[in-house]
């Protein structure tokens, strides 16, 4: 079978592979579930792979097979599968717990503490960039089969649950806490599937990206929610907050770093701000106003918390709010999905696409493997 596969630290090393089919008794116990994939979302982070950011190939290849953001159908099921059929719709999660932290053991790999982890397609295991993948059935998801059309979003959303998952968790600490509106720093399709996923809980949401409303899909989108959408040229963060109101809830997905400090100002009493870019870079900041943003932070008992990856219960939060916002907003989630590539040997022109996503105006590139 074909397979999109980098040479791990060697730049732009994107190439067609020639495997050969996985088999379900791969998967020792009877769970093994044989897998078409029928569409691979393509991100950042598969672009920072092949830019040789990092990335990790399994143990005895020299290529790691790409692809996380999946979505496919049940061929073939081992004979302690009882919760999958043949022809069922399935995205697989991302992480194993195969490291030796306390959260492998008890299945928060999510929560690993070790430096070493095992992603499908970014560490140490191969990916859905292929046309079939085998897997235990207790790392598949069912999908309902009237959201297959948008179920690819799945994964990128799932990162987003488990940030507000996390939130929820925090906020605990309120016994009340009755947010109403949030702020979303980004409309890139992580920033969309925020808004989307806050709508779903009835806030009121800003949007914020750089670009300029006029002519921006993203920034239609927002409006299109029922969120509004300034970009960050006409409107800082900090300014938004004397215009709306400071913010119960702030979430990060820009990927600039420096605009936390003006989200950590922009917080209401008790409110928290989720942080979930992966910021590989070297970026550094100054005239951050330090004394001020600790006593806002120590005197309005904010939080902040970091957020990746996410574990089988977001996946299933996120199934909720997909099939919820199809339907109160029909057909808005598959207006994200703007470029779809058929076939895998076309992989160089998704990767052109994600180096040069704002001149192509992309949402969501990804791969259409097979028909659904
Ligand atoms: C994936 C996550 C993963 C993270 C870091 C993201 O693109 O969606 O599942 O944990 O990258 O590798």
């Amino acid at each position: 079978m074909k397979a999109v596969a980098v040479i791990p630290k060697k730049e732009k090393s994107v190439h067609l592979v020639e495997m050969n089919q996985p088999k379900i008794d791969e998967i020792k116990d009877g769970r093994g579930v044989l897998v078409e994939v029928l569409r691979v979302g393509a991100c950042g982070t598969d672009r920072e792979i092949n830019n040789a950011e990092y990335g990790v190939a399994p143990e005895g290849y020299e290529f790691l097979v790409l692809g996380h953001e999946n979505f496919g159908r049940v061929v073939e099921t081992g004979e302690n599968v009882r919760d999958l059929q043949k022809g069922d719709f399935v995205v697989a999660t991302v992480r194993r717990p195969f490291g030796h932290s306390i959260y492998d053991t008890i299945g928060q790999q999510d929560f690993t503490t070790d430096a070493e982890y095992w992603e499908r397609g970014i560490s140490r295991l191969h990916g859905f960039m292929a046309e079939f993948y085998v897997e235990s059935a207790d790392f598949l998801v069912k999908i309902p089969a009237k959201i297959a059309e948008i179920a690819v979003l799945l994964e990128p959303l799932s990162i987003i649950e488990k940030g507000l998952k996390q939130a929820e968790d925090v906020q605990k600490r309120l016994d009340i806490w009755q947010p109403k509106t949030a702020a979303v720093l980004g409309t890139g399709n992580v920033g969309l599937l925020t808004i989307m996923a806050l709508r779903m809980r009835g806030y009121e949401v800003h949007g914020f990206g750089k670009q300029t409303r006029a002519g921006y899909l993203n920034a239609e989108l927002c409006e299109a929610i029922g969120a509004t959408y300034d970009s960050t040229e006409e409107l800082s963060i900090i300014d938004s907050a004397k215009k709306y109101g400071e913010y119960d809830l702030i979430f990060e997905c820009t990927g600039f770093s420096p605009i936390i400090f003006d989200a950590m100002q922009s917080l209401n009493e008790n409110g928290i701000l989720i942080l979930s870019s992966v910021t590989g870079g070297e970026r550094k900041t100054d005239a951050v106003p330090s004394d001020k943003i600790n006593q806002q932070f120590v005197l309005g008992n904010r939080a902040m918390v970091g957020t990746v990856n996410a574990n089988r219960e977001h996946f299933e939060m996120g199934v909720k709010d997909l099939a919820l916002c199809e339907a109160m907003y029909s057909g808005w989630l598959a207006r994200m999905m703007t470029h779809k590539i058929e076939g895998l040997e076309n992989f160089a022109e998704v990767f052109d696409i994600l180096e040069n996503s704002s001149k192509y105006n992309a949402i969501k590139t990804y791969f259409e493997v097979n028909k659904i």
